[in-house]
């Protein structure tokens, strides 16, 4: 799928975010659950990779590839199909799901079987945004909370793949330092969009993001970059990125959802 349409598929899974209206649909669809580190979430998609329903819960039941909270994690993939299942109309008995690279996959099988689902595939995140976006030679970067995490595609297979722990929350305590306000005061500052001073104070964290990327694909054949992660959402990082590494660098539209809307539709 080209980009431009990818990010209309975004744009679209954002609309009907939470949505529970009902709607009537009859036809064949695919189930995709991303187990992440801030947040679940379900998304259902057509034959088309149409976003038909998406529920996303916040919650920390997953770190560094383990669960934390394993009955949390069943409880929450449990409420989200049955939100999907009423949204719908249909019954859910089988999702496809991921892993970050080099954790094991079997922790996001057994919260899913758990949860009652049989697992159709189970395929590594940075994979299934190369399977959705057809990627070759690129390097999905991404940047969550505590981690920057590089996958590098080749012909749709990660040939390498790396984390490195810097992230948001790192310039989060920027923020909070150079402001004095508390964390969480400067956790919701970063996410005010109309703030530009925070692009500045998040500038040599950034760099550093970059430099620890620029190691990463350093040796392999890499034409363009992928942003992914909750941090992606900060205004102006592309150009950052972009300068820095001297290769054109895409932000989807919206980045929490690039990974979900990827594995719901995974071939
Ligand atoms: P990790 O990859 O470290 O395990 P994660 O998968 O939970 O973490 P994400 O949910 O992708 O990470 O991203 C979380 C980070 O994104 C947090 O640091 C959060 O502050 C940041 N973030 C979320 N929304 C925004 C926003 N609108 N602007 C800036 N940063 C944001």
């Amino acid at each position: 799928r080209s980009w431009q349409e990818v990010n209309t598929l975004l744009v679209e899974a954002d609309r009907i975010l939470n949505c529970e209206e009902p709607i009537r649909y009859e036809g064949p669809f695919h189930v995709g659950v991303d187990l992440g580190t801030a947040d679940v979430v379900l998304m259902v998609v057509d034959d088309h990779a149409r976003p038909l329903a998406a529920f996303l819960e916040w919650a920390q039941v997953v770190r560094d590839g383990v669960v934390v909270d394993f009955v949390g994690a069943v409880d929450i993939v449990r409420r989200l199909v049955a939100k999907a299942q009423a949204r719908l109309g249909v019954e859910i008995t089988q999702a496809s799901t991921s892993f970050p690279p080099g954790t094991d996959p079997r922790l996001s099988t057994n919260i899913l079987e758990t949860a009652g689902l049989d697992v159709v595939q189970v395929v590594d995140e940075p994979s299934c945004v190369g399977a959705l976006l057809d990627l070759d030679r690129a390097a999905v970067v991404d940047i969550g909370g505590g981690t920057t995490g590089t996958a590098i595609l080749g012909r749709g297979e990660v040939v390498f793949s790396d984390d490195e722990p810097t992230g948001g929350t790192h310039i989060t305590l920027v923020i909070a330092g150079r402001t004095g306000l508390s964390f969480q005061e400067a956790e919701e500052k970063k996410r005010s969009p109309d703030d530009w001073n925070i692009l500045d104070m998040a500038r040599p964290t950034l760099q550093r993001i970059c430099d620890i990327v620029g190691g990463h694909i350093g040796g392999h054949d890499v034409e363009e970059i992928i942003l992914s992660g909750g941090t992606c959402c900060l205004e102006g990082i592309e150009a950052v990125f972009t300068s820095e590494l001297g290769l054109p660098v895409k932000v989807p539209s919206r980045p929490l959802l690039l990974t979900p809307l990827a594995i719901a539709s995974l071939p």
